[in-house]
């Protein structure tokens, strides 16, 4: 008998991780804001708790995929909320990505009720989250993470990075690399279309030799389709680059070419793309270049 999971935040990406879960066989209880969202996964076979701490009372584990940390900090630290209600020795994993010291601040207090806690960020987006392919990145103990492994392999590849805070860590370096390769593939798709050629050309063109990459991969099909629905969030991505700016500032370690995705993420959120994908962040370079990355195929129609 496969053990009882609690899953909480049912958004972009935590239902299809929650219907994965489903498809492997473990019973599930949920909880999120949005009553549809929890609706949805119930209909799929998963009962629904009235609480994050009711949900806790329920599972063995509890996975939680939260936009930000002080949405982190409230679900396992408020008075409904997770701790207030897990029995000591449940396995709680989340998989939001947050900064790594309160990841390891939550995971002390995790501790200090007797339950373990890893932090498990993911990557390769709402794709990877529907396919049950994504990265995950896992901080905590060898234990822990052995107790782990079988649930997270229902939702991707799980890989241990250290102790608790170090999934954290890799995921701001996961984060540097998207935010300057969406802004490198921005400026090239910008500058090709605006001398006139077909940006589907120079996207099959890229894609075939040493320029290419997962993002020009996974939204290189859609901007030039002007297709900007999400996805992953711009204000999300951007959360993810301050997250980054922190990191670097703890660290000692400059970030000049995130420092400019981070103001770049932060001009679209200005001009109240907050919403789309974060692909959008062309938009901008688009507006300073006076100019639209569109396919001929667009144009014509
Ligand atoms: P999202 O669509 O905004 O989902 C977040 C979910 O959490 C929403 O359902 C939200 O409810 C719920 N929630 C927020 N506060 C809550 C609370 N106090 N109690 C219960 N539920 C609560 O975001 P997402 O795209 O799934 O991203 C989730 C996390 O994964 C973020 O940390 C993000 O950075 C990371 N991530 C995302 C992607 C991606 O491609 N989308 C890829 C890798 C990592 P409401 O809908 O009511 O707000």
């Amino acid at each position: 008998m496969k053990p009882t999971i609690g899953f909480i935040g049912l958004g972009i990406m935590g239902k299809p991780m929650a219907r994965n879960l489903l498809k492997a066989g473990y019973p599930l209880w949920v909880h999120s804001r949005t009553r549809a969202d929890v609706d949805a996964i119930v209909a799929a076979g998963a009962q629904a708790g009235a609480s994050s701490a009711d949900v806790a009372a329920h599972a063995e584990a509890v996975i939680t995929m939260l936009p930000d940390s002080p949405d982190v900090e409230q679900v396992y630290l408020g008075p409904e909320g997770i701790l207030a209600g897990a029995q000591p020795g449940t396995l709680l994993i989340d998989m939001s990505t947050i900064s790594p010291t309160t990841a390891k601040k939550v995971a002390l207090a995790a501790a200090e009720c007797g339950c373990s806690m890893l932090d498990a960020p993911v990557s390769g987006g709402d794709v990877g989250a529907h396919k049950g392919t994504l990265s995950i990145m896992v901080g905590g103990s060898a234990a822990d993470f052995g107790r782990a492994e079988p649930i997270l392999l229902a939702m991707g590849k799980p890989l241990r990075c250290g102790e608790s805070g170090a999934g954290q860590v890799v995921k701001v370096c996961n984060q540097i690399m998207t935010g300057v390769s969406l802004v490198a593939v921005a400026e090239a798709l910008v500058l090709g279309a605006k001398a006139g050629v077909d940006p589907e050309v120079i996207i099959q063109v890229l894609l075939g030799g040493l320029a290419r990459c997962g993002v020009l991969e996974n939204r290189g099909n859609r901007i030039p389709r002007r297709d900007f629905a999400p996805g992953f969030k711009s204000r999300l991505h951007y959360k993810d680059l301050t997250i980054v700016q922190e990191a670097g500032r703890a660290y000692g370690v400059p970030l000049p070419a995130a420092s400019l995705a981070h103001e770049l993420f932060g001009a679209l959120l200005a001009a109240g793309g907050g919403e789309l994908d974060h692909s959008a962040v062309i938009t901008v370079l688009e507006a300073m270049a006076c100019t639209e990355v569109r396919s001929a195929k667009e144009t014509d129609a």
